[in-house]
C-alpha cells in the first residue's frame, strides 16, 4: 500500500466508523455487524500505527465511544470507564499472557464472559444507592439513576453488615446492563403489534430503554445487570476475584462463569468453555475478558493511552448455527420483485429465534447450491439480519429438491418476467396492480425516508387497507378525521394528529415524492438529483431516457424504469389525484434559473440539523453550485454540521469559510 492509498483508506475507515458508531450509540440502530465494526476499527488503528504522520488527531480511535445524549444530566465519572483492547484469536491471547508474565511469572488471570450490554457506574454512600450513570465517552456519562432504580437486581441499599468491620461508606462499582432474551422477544412482539420499528438486538433495546425519559417505561422492559468491577471507594482489596465476592455479599449480582487461572493454556481452555455456552445462555455475550487478577500488579503493568495493559477482550466471531431449510417461499416486493425466502426450522441465533431468512435471488441459491430440505448454516450478519451462509450437502438424504422460480406471481397469478439486465437474476411480477405490491407501496410511501407521515405505520395501513379506506397511495390524502376516529383503538386526538401529519407530508417536495413512489432503482439519492434537474413532476412525463442519462447518478436501466413508470396511465391518474389533494410536485427553487452559486464549490461535512446530504447537494446544484468531496484552497464554502471531522479541520487550516445549514439557506434566499 502506498502512502497515498493508506491515507485514502484511513479516511474511508474513519468516516465509516464515525457514521456507524453514531448509528450504534446515539440512534440505537446499527446497520453493520459489531464484528465488521471491530475489524474496521482495528485496521484503522494498525494503519495509524504504521503511518503516524497521516493519523488524524480527531480519529475515532482516539475516542472511547458514545457521546452523552441530551435529556440527561451529565456525570463526570470518579474513575473513568475505560475500554479494553480487543483481540480476535488465541495467538493474541497467548501474547497477552506472555507480556504480563514478564512482570510476574506467578501472575494469575480472571477470565469472565463479556456481557453484550451497556456499561454503567453505580455509586453508594453509606450503603444507599445515590447515583447511576451510563458510560458516555468514558469520562462523562449520563445520569440515569431513576431508570436504574427500576432494575430489580440493582440493590437500593447494601447488606453492609455482611462485610463485618470493613469501611463501606463509599462503594462505586461498574456493571453491564443488559436485556435478557425473554424480555427482548416480548418487547419486540409488542412493538410489532403496534407497528413500531423493532430493536435490532437485545443490546440496542437495552440502550434505548436506559435512555427512556420516563422511568416507568424502563421499569416495564425487564432490564437486568451483572456487576463486574469494584471501581473505587473506601473498601480495599488485594485481588479482583476477592473484590467481586465481597460485592456479591453486599447484594450485587456479579458476573457469572468467572474463573481464575494461571497459564495461557488454561486461559484459552476457559475461553473455549465460555464459547460453547454462548447461544445457550439467556442473555447475549460477545466475548471473554481476561484480566490480571492481582490489583497491585495491575498498577505495575500500567496503561496505554486509552486502554489498560493488564486486560484484553477476546471477541467471538459471528455466531453460526445449522438448521433445516424446510421450504422456499416467494415474497413480492414493493417494486414487484420476487424474493425467495428460506423457511427454517426455528433456531436460536445470537439471542433471537430465527425462522426466516432472505435468499435474495435465484443466483444466490444456485451459487450456494441450496436445495429445499437441505441442512444449512445460518449466521447473523451484524447480529441483525440472519443470513444463509451455505448448504451442507454431506447431510442430504435424497429427499431434497431443487428450487425453481415460479412462472406466475404467487400474489396475483400474473406472469413473472426475468429482468435480463439486473444483477443476480431478478424476477418481477408484471402486474402493476398486484395486491402484494400495493401494500408494500403504501408502507414505503408513508415511511420515514419517503413522505414521512408520522403515525401511519404498517399496522395502521394494513387496517386501513382491510377496511377499504386506503386502496391506493392517493387514497391516503382523502382520509378524514371521522373515518379514522371510527377505527378500533383510534382516539379522536390521534386521528387529528394523523390528519395533521398527512397534511404536513404534502409539502415534502419533489425529491422525497419521487423516492416515495417506489420506482424501481430510484432511491433517495437518484430522486434528489432527478428532482434538482427536472424541478417539476410534469417534466418527467415527457422526459426521454437520453435526458435522464445525462444525470450523473442515473444509469440506462434506471432511466428506462423511470420512463416506463411515467408512461403508465395509472401513474397519470395517481399524480393527478395527488396534485388535486395539494401534494407539492415541484422541487424547491429547483433549476429556477437562479444560479447565484455559479462557479462556486461546496463541501459538505457532518450531519446537518434538518437536511440530508442529498437534499443539501440538490439545493446547491439547483442554484448552479458544485459539490465536491474534498476540501482544497479552491473550495468556496464548507457546510458543516454535527460531528464534522477532518474536512472541517482542513477548511480551518486553509482559511476556507465554514458555514452551517442555516447560513446556507440564508444564502439561497430562503
Ligand atoms: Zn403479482
Amino acid at each position: 500500500m502506498t502512502e497515498k492509498e493508506a491515507a485514502s483508506r484511513m479516511k474511508h475507515l474513519a468516516a465509516e466508523i464515525t457514521k456507524n458508531s453514531r448509528l450504534y450509540y446515539d440512534l440505537d440502530s446499527p446497520v453493520i455487524s459489531d464484528y465488521d465494526y471491530d475489524m474496521m476499527f482495528r485496521e484503522l488503528k494498525e494503519l495509524e500505527g504504521k503511518y503516524p504522520s497521516l493519523a488524524d488527531p480527531n480519529s475515532p480511535t482516539k475516542r472511547v465511544g458514545g457521546e452523552a445524549a441530551t435529556g440527561f444530566e451529565p456525570v463526570t465519572h470518579t474513575v473513568p470507564l475505560g475500554s479494553l483492547s480487543d483481540v480476535f484469536d488465541f495467538d493474541e491471547v497467548r501474547a497477552f499472557v506472555g507480556r504480563t508474565k514478564a512482570f510476574d511469572a506467578e501472575c494469575s488471570y480472571s477470565v469472565e464472559c463479556k456481557i453484550d450490554g451497556l456499561s454503567v457506574a453505580l455509586r453508594y454512600e453509606n450503603g444507599v444507592f445515590v447515583r447511576g450513570a451510563t458510560r458516555g465517552d468514558g469520562r462523562v456519562g449520563e445520569n440515569v439513576t431513576e431508570n436504574l432504580r427500576t432494575v430489580r437486581s440493582i440493590p437500593l441499599t447494601l447488606n453492609t453488615e455482611k462485610l463485618n468491620g470493613m469501611d463501606t461508606s463509599v462503594v462505586e462499582v461498574r456493571g453491564e446492563v443488559y436485556m435478557p432474551h425473554s424480555s427482548f422477544e416480548r418487547l419486540n412482539a409488542e412493538r410489532e403489534k403496534r407497528g413500531e420499528a423493532l430493536f435490532a438486538n437485545p443490546r440496542n433495546a437495552a440502550a434505548g430503554t436506559l435512555r427512556q425519559l420516563d422511568p416507568k417505561v424502563c421499569a416495564s422492559r425487564g432490564l437486568d445487570i451483572f456487576v463486574f468491577n469494584y471501581q473505587t471507594g473506601t473498601l480495599d482489596f488485594k485481588e479482583h476475584d476477592e473484590s467481586l465476592l465481597a460485592l456479591e455479599k453486599l447484594g450485587f449480582r456479579i458476573i457469572p462463569y468467572l474463573k481464575v487461572v494461571k497459564t495461557a493454556d488454561e486461559v484459552v481452555a476457559q475461553i473455549e468453555e465460555i464459547g460453547k455456552m454462548r447461544g445457550t445462555l439467556p442473555f447475549d455475550i460477545d466475548g471473554v475478558v481476561i484480566k490480571v487478577n492481582d490489583l497491585a500488579l495491575r498498577r505495575t503493568i500500567g496503561e496505554n493511552s486509552a486502554t489498560p495493559k493488564w486486560a484484553v477482550a477476546y471477541k467471538f466471531p459471528p455466531e453460526e448455527k445449522e438448521t433445516r431449510l424446510t421450504d422456499i417461499v416467494i415474497q413480492v416486493g414493493r417494486t414487484g420483485i420476487l424474493t425467495p425466502n428460506a423457511v427454517l426450522e426455528p433456531v436460536k441465533l445470537a439471542g433471537t429465534t430465527v425462522s426466516r431468512a432472505t435468499l435474495h435471488n435465484l443466483d444466490f441459491i444456485r451459487e450456494r447450491d441450496i436445495m429445499i430440505g437441505d441442512t444449512v448454516v445460518l449466521r447473523k450478519a451484524g447480529d441483525i439480519i440472519p443470513e444463509v451462509v451455505r448448504a451442507v450437502p454431506e447431510k442430504r438424504d435424497g429427499t431434497q429438491v431443487p428450487f425453481e422460480m415460479p412462472e406466475r406471481c404467487p400474489s396475483c397469478g400474473e406472469p413473472v418476467e426475468l429482468d435480463e439486465e439486473s444483477e443476480g437474476s431478478a424476477y418481477y411480477c408484471t402486474n402493476a396492480d398486484c395486491p402484494a405490491q400495493i401494500m408494500r407501496n403504501l408502507i414505503h410511501f408513508a415511511s420515514k425516508g419517503a413522505m414521512d407521515i408520522d403515525g401511519l405505520g404498517p399496522a395502521l395501513l394494513e387496517k386501513l387497507h382491510e377496511n377499504g379506506l386506503v386502496k391506493s397511495i392517493a387514497d391516503i390524502y382523502s382520509l378524514t378525521a371521522e373515518e379514522l376516529a371510527g377505527l378500533e383503538r383510534m382516539g379522536e386526538k390521534s386521528a387529528a394528529k394523523l390528519i395533521s401529519s398527512i397534511e404536513k407530508s404534502k409539502s415534502a417536495g419533489l425529491a422525497r415524492l419521487l423516492s416515495a413512489l417506489g420506482i424501481r432503482q430510484v432511491g433517495d439519492k437518484a430522486a434528489a438529483v432527478i428532482a434538482a434537474r427536472f424541478g417539476d413532476i410534469e417534466e418527467l412525463f415527457t422526459a426521454t431516457p437520453e435526458m435522464l442519462c445525462e444525470i450523473d447518478d442515473v444509469g440506462a436501466i434506471t432511466a428506462e424504469n423511470i420512463v416506463s413508470f411515467f408512461s403508465h396511465p395509472q401513474t397519470r391518474r395517481m399524480i393527478d389525484r395527488l396534485k388535486d389533494a395539494g401534494v407539492v410536485m415541484t422541487a424547491e427553487k429547483a433549476a429556477s434559473g437562479d444560479d447565484r452559486f455559479a462557479g462556486m464549490t461546496f463541501v459538505l461535512t457532518g450531519t446537518l440539523p434538518d437536511m440530508t446530504r442529498d437534499e443539501a447537494s440538490a439545493l446547491i446544484t439547483s442554484h448552479g453550485g458544485k459539490v465536491t468531496g474534498s476540501v482544497s484552497k479552491k473550495t468556496s464554502y464548507v457546510v458543516a454540521g454535527a460531528e464534522a471531522g477532518s474536512k472541517l479541520a482542513k477548511a480551518e487550516s486553509l482559511g476556507v469559510p465554514v458555514i452551517d445549514e442555516a447560513e446556507l439557506l440564508r444564502m439561497t434566499g430562503v
